[in-house]
């Protein structure tokens, strides 16, 4: 029997109405026809082909990167009570052999299987002995030389259309790219697709960029105010480092797990798994980590250095608040940070224009870290996407940064760079503009300098402020043989000369203990709600561990905090509740009435 869209939806999956194109891409499948999607984490692309797999006759083949996606979503399904299975080499035999058994009686819904296990000539077979809906091939960006998780099995994807040429087919991905989308067109053969292509805006997150002296106490105030009980992401550089912050925060109360590659194996397993099964983890790690953690209701993700690239940070920062709800993502920013990041580049050994490109990049990020304005709006313009009116949600937008015309200083830190001869780094400059003589300085005659000294109208600080954002501006640049000396950049002459002034983002004095403006915390519930929502989510964790399964996969936190404030006490109230279908009804509904009905 064919159920529509909208009866599936909301009976199985619990949800009231489609997001985005959702509709359209589900009836679009449903008539036959081929789509490409491009939505952002946490749109809903699952349901772009979850729901017509459960409509359509047959089994829908899903193609999935990692073993550890696989695992989560069909955990997932069968919470809902459907029937969904994979293929791969982790499975024993048994476990195979019901899967196949599933398959051929045609009560098995989804398939999930890597590229690899798919285009094996036996598999292929397989699928021909059945009917398949659809094929959907997810993360579809893997077919792409350019993209960061390059896959050459999804290339020969391509035989898909030949050998299926009635079955249709959809590729999603969260990669905005547009020299990616047309790799996926063009390898995965869907010039014919309806393309799909929606904002990539992740409007629930919050984009903070702090410039500290101290990150770590930074952060750990951050996380203290904004996330007290809450799982996040901190990325570090050094594997080094990750251990250290994750020692440090454990000692501050939370618990906090470093992940890095060079541990031991089973180690950075078990920390993955306590992350994604318990509530409220911290992982430190290194960008190692966050490729297949598919967690929703990751609450922060925060930045103790600097990304790669702006590109990079969207992928990082993205992995926040999938669920929708409120998220933040915090960066730390130093001028530290700016002559690690830039001296790497410069001594790198990449060939001439691939380090332009890295340079470049770098300098788009460091711009986007010093801007004054909203910082959606200009993360989103470097995606080719314009926003109308300004977000409300980002930290310029909350607290307009102060602006001062610096020019006179600008001038003299740039003359202090020329007249020093372009050999020194930052802390000699700055001693020399501020008059603090040493044994070198004289050595070198820079005391006698007739700038020397004339520096007294800012501090340390101020100075290295000012330093920062001329290299931000790209007005100074770092010496190639990566010893931290600033050289000039001829896009400094116009200052130089008096025909341009220099503005200076000034830094803002935190104030101690109070709570940033703009912070919203998911689970700002009435007082008495507070308590029942608890309750909940340790209702939800024991049904979790029971089953060995991450507590999302049982409820998302919208849910609990659906149930925590309209309290529904007969289990028939239950499909009124957002991410609540038939199965999770049947499952969980009377331990959740019985909850809230023994509650005061
Ligand atoms: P993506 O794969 O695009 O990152 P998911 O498919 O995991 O996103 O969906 C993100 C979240 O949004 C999930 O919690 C999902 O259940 C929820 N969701 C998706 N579609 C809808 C909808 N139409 N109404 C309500 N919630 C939805
Ligand atoms: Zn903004």
């Amino acid at each position: 029997m064919i159920e529509r869209p909208e009866k599936v939806l909301r009976e199985v999956f619990g949800y009231d109405r489609f997001r985005h194109h959702q509709k359209e891409i589900i009836d679009t499948l449903i008539a036959g026809g081929d789509c490409l999607v491009l939505m952002p984490t946490g749109g809903g692309k699952s349901l772009c082909y979850q729901v017509p797999a459960l409509v359509m006759d047959g089994t829908a083949v899903v193609v999935s990167p990692l073993i550890a996606l696989m695992q989560d979503q069909v955990a997932a399904l069968r919470q809902f009570g459907i029937d969904a299975g994979y293929l791969n080499s982790t499975q024993d035999f048994e476990e195979r052999r019901d899967t196949l058994r599933r398959l051929s009686a045609g009560g098995l819904k989804l398939l999930y299987l890597s590229p690899e296990r798919l285009l094996m000539p036996e598999t292929l077979d397989l699928l021909h002995r059945h009917r398949i809906s659809l094929f959907a091939i997810d993360e579809a960006h893997c077919v792409s030389q350019w993209g960061h998780d390059f896959r050459k099995e999804y290339r020969q994807l391509d035989c898909l259309p030949e050998r299926f040429p009635d079955v249709p087919r959809i590729a999603l991905t969260a990669t905005a790219d547009r020299r990616v989308r047309g790799e996926i067109v063009e390898h995965l053969h869907l010039k014919r697709a309806r393309r799909f292509l929606h904002s990539f805006d992740r409007p629930n997150i919050c984009y903070r960029v702090v410039d500290a002296r101290n990150s770590r106490e930074e952060l750990w105030r951050f996380i203290e105010t904004q996330h007290p009980g809450d799982a996040g992401i901190v990325y570090c550089l050094s594997r080094r480092r990750t251990e250290e912050v994750a020692r440090w925060l454990t000692e501050k109360g939370r618990v906090a797990l470093p992940y890095h590659a060079g541990m031991p194996d089973a180690e950075r397993a078990e920390n993955q798994h306590r992350f994604l099964h318990e509530e409220g983890v911290i992982v430190v790690a290194t960008i190692a980590f966050g490729m297949g953690i598919d967690k929703p209701d990751v609450r922060f993700v925060a930045h103790l250095n600097l990304p790669k690239n702006l590109e990079a940070y969207y992928q990082e920062t993205g992995r926040a608040g999938r669920d929708g709800l409120p998220a933040s993502a915090w960066m730390s920013y130093s001028l530290g940070d700016v002559m690690t990041l830039g001296s790497f580049v410069e001594s790198s050994d990449a060939a001439g224009s691939h380090k332009q490109v890295m340079q470049h990049k770098l300098r788009t990020l460091l711009g986007w870290c010093e801007i004054t304005t909203c910082r959606r709006k200009a993360l989103l313009a470097y995606f080719d996407e314009d926003m109308e009116s300004d977000c409300g949600n980002c930290d310029n937008c909350l607290v307009p940064p102060e602006v001062l015309d610096s020019t006179q200083n600008a001038r003299l830190a740039l003359s202090c760079v020329y007249r020093t001869g372009q050999r020194f780094g930052v802390g000699y400059l700055i001693n020399v503009l501020r008059g603090k003589a040493d044994e070198r300085m004289r050595r070198n005659g820079h005391d006698r300098l007739a700038l020397s000294g004339t520096g007294t109208n800012l501090d340390e600080r101020q100075w290295r402020n000012l330093f920062r954002q001329l290299i931000a501006a790209g007005m100074l640049v770092m010496d190639d043989a990566g010893h931290g000396s600033l050289l000039l950049d001829p896009s400094c002459r116009p200052l130089l000369r008096g025909e341009a002034r220099f503005m200076q983002r000034m830094q803002q004095k935190p104030a101690r203990g109070r709570s940033l403006p703009g912070s919203k915390t998911p689970t700002a519930l009435a007082e008495g709600d507070h308590a029942l929502f608890e309750a909940l989510r340790g209702l939800r964790t024991d049904l979790a561990k029971a089953q060995n399964v991450p507590p999302y996969v049982i409820f998302h936190d919208a849910t609990l905090i659906a149930l925590a404030t309209r309290k529904p006490k007969d289990i028939r109230d239950l499909v009124e509740i957002a991410g609540i279908g038939t199965g999770k009804q049947e499952r969980y509904g009377q331990s959740v009435v019985d909850l809230i009905r023994g509650f005061p």
